[in-house]
């Protein structure tokens, strides 16, 4: 699950009137788009161009940064992705806007510093042991010292809580739902928050323990689904909606909150 804001648009190669000769097969060459490729658009500023062979229809996606792609399917043409641009230049802006908004994580922790921890923002205090703990949310983490960068040591924490207690979550899920699990394991991803493979094992971002409960267990039905219906068809959505009506408040918490979890 990517943290880029998406708009498409269908690509449907316009069919040629029969009074009209065929169009050449290429509209544009299908080429990796230079560097320097950019569409400028008045208000919303400019957005990078890419090339794709696979692609089949225009996409605009927005990065966490606010940076703008826009991809071209293999036939389609600038001046259609000027259309599609200037369609979308409202949801470009509005976008951006509310990316600009949100939280972010700081890139250092320290004593003070706001984390994300179970699906809330908290602060990191010193806990008055003797030995040097840190409190989030109630609960405590033993760190080094509580000098410099807290980070590499929480987040080990974190990591630690997630292989503790997402795999049972994932089984008591796998029961109630019926759906027969192989292995689950727990992983540092970047650019998901789960995934599964036909032979039914489920791999789980650490991450998910930074959110909250209803959203971890969204991914975990979600990948449970999968081994069910292994695409994003209706069939799919519906048997999701069946076992977690709250998947599109998740869906957002999880896109809202990506970026701050460094995904
Ligand atoms: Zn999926």
């Amino acid at each position: 699950m990517p943290t880029t804001e998406q708009q498409w648009f269908d690509f449907a190669p316009a069919a040629p009137a029969a009074a009209e000769p065929a169009p050449a097969p290429l509209l544009v060459a299908p080429r990796p788009a230079p560097a320097g490729d950019r569409l400028a658009l008045d208000e919303a500023g400019e957005v990078a161009v890419r090339r794709s062979a696979k692609a089949t229809r225009y996409r605009l996606s927005v990065g966490r940064d606010g940076a703008a792609v826009l991809t071209i399917p293999m036939h389609g043409s600038e001046r259609q992705a000027r259309q599609f641009l200037e369609s979308q230049s409202d949801w470009l802006a509005r976008t951006r806007h509310r990316l600009a908004a949100l939280p972010r994580s700081a890139a250092v922790w320290t004593i003070g510093t706001s984390v994300l921890w179970r699906g809330e923002w908290r602060t990191i205090d010193r806990a008055p042991e003797a030995t040097p703990h840190v409190v989030l949310g109630g609960e405590r983490f033993r760190v080094r010292g509580h000098a410099g960068d807290l980070r590499p040591t929480l987040e080990a924490h974190f990591r630690r809580v997630a292989r503790i207690e997402l795999p049972p979550r994932t089984w008591e899920l796998a029961a109630v739902t019926g759906v027969e699990v192989r292995e689950v394991v727990v992983r540092d991803q970047r650019t998901r928050w789960g995934s599964c493979s036909s032979s039914g094992t489920i791999s789980l971002n650490w991450r998910l323990v930074q959110a909250p409960a209803f959203a971890a267990d969204y991914i975990v039905l979600h990948e449970l689904m999968h081994l069910r219906e292994m695409n994003h068809s209706e069939r799919f959505w519906a048997l999701v909606e069946a076992v977690c009506p709250r998947w599109q408040e998740a869906e957002r918490w999880l896109k809202n909150h990506g970026g701050a979890l460094g995904l």
